[in-house]
């Protein structure tokens, strides 16, 4: 790492007035700590994204930022989601930092990891993502579904990593990559490891929220959940197709099955011509359902326009891109 890389943290922030005053004094002493270290550039900022919040959130980013250029803030006109001002505050910053680390507002993320996540950026990497380390801090019932989110995830065949919320060090080309996905429904587990580069993880322990409520309520959680899925996956859609084949095959076996015992004379009138309608209908339907939805997972691929590839480096000595 180049010693004077500018580090930007970017903190959204929905309403967190009861725990931005400690939450900046704490960022305060790490920064400081670093620049005196000359880890990182003087010039580095803590960046709070005020995610149309309702309460004084945004007078205090205000004032912390008059009393100190080391904060610095945005403000959404509204609020749009935790994942979208987080992507606000890191297109902002990707224009002014070397080198970026994302985390919540509410201190659940070890602060100390910074250290870690400088290390490995030293190191090479690009992306590099906080992990926990185990769950303590949390209700059964949301580690229970938490796994179980990863587990589908894993099995719908998209590519996240296992415990890793929104705490991570991304480099400047990495947020470069990332501002090329053009998505709206953002996702940004699934979409950062599509973008490349080394990465790599630094695992710590999730504390508990240090005041205030979760934003996440199960509803929003299940909702967030069905994004990571919809967004990343058409195997749902693969899955008609293959109820489809399966029902067609069994109205195959019904279809010779019910004419044996027409034949052999067990039937009521009207039985076998019912019975095989049935199954062969309900199997082309779900088929030509599939069908269609196949075309429109190329479709939802086509409309995402998502970059088909990242170039890392050129060897040629009349190309610009080194
Ligand atoms: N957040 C946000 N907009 C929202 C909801 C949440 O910017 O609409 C922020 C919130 O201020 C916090 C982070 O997203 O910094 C994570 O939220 P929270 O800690 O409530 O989620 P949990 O840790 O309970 O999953
Ligand atoms: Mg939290």
């Amino acid at each position: 790492m180049n010693l004077a890389d500018i580090l930007y943290i970017v903190v959204p922030c929905y309403n967190e007035e009861s725990v931005l005053g400690e939450t900046s004094a704490r960022l305060k002493i790490k920064m400081q700590g670093l620049i005196a270290a000359r880890r990182i550039a003087p010039e580095s900022k803590v960046l709070f994204v005020d995610d149309g919040s309702r309460d004084k959130t945004w007078d205090m980013i205000a004032s912390l930022h008059h009393a100190d250029s080391l904060f610095s803030g945005v403000k959404l006109a509204g609020n749009r989601g935790h994942q979208n001002a987080l992507m606000a505050g890191l297109m902002t910053a990707k224009e002014l930092a070397d080198v970026t680390i994302s985390m919540d507002a509410d201190l659940q993320d070890d602060i100390d990891c910074v250290d870690r996540f400088l290390d490995k950026y030293a190191d090479g990497c690009d992306i590099v993502y906080g992990v926990r380390s185990d769950r303590k801090s949390d209700t059964a019932f949301k580690r229970g579904t938490a796994q179980l989110f990863y587990k589908i995830m894993a099995g719908l065949g998209v590519n996240i990593v296992y415990n890793h919320a929104d705490y991570r060090l991304m480099s400047k080309r990495a947020l470069e990559g990332l501002a090329r996905f053009r998505e709206v429904n953002l996702f940004l587990r699934g979409i950062v490891p599509l973008i490349g580069y080394k990465t790599d993880t630094v695992e710590y322990e999730r504390g508990e929220r240090f005041a205030g409520e979760s934003k996440y309520p199960l509803r929003k959680m299940l909702s967030f959940a069905w994004d990571g899925v919809s967004s990343f996956s058409v195997r749902p859609i693969r899955m008609i197709t293959v109820l489809g084949f399966v029902v067609f095959a069994v109205s195959l076996c019904l279809m010779v099955y019910s004419l044996i015992v027409k034949l052999l004379g067990h039937t009521v009138p009207g039985w076998s011509t019912l019975m095989i309608s049935i199954w062969l209908l309900g199997g082309l339907q779900l088929l030509a359902l599939g069908v269609i939805g196949e075309y429109i997972g190329k479709i939802y691929g086509e409309v995402k326009a998502r970059p088909q590839f990242i170039i890392e480096t050129v060897l040629d000595e009349n190309s610009l891109c080194h």
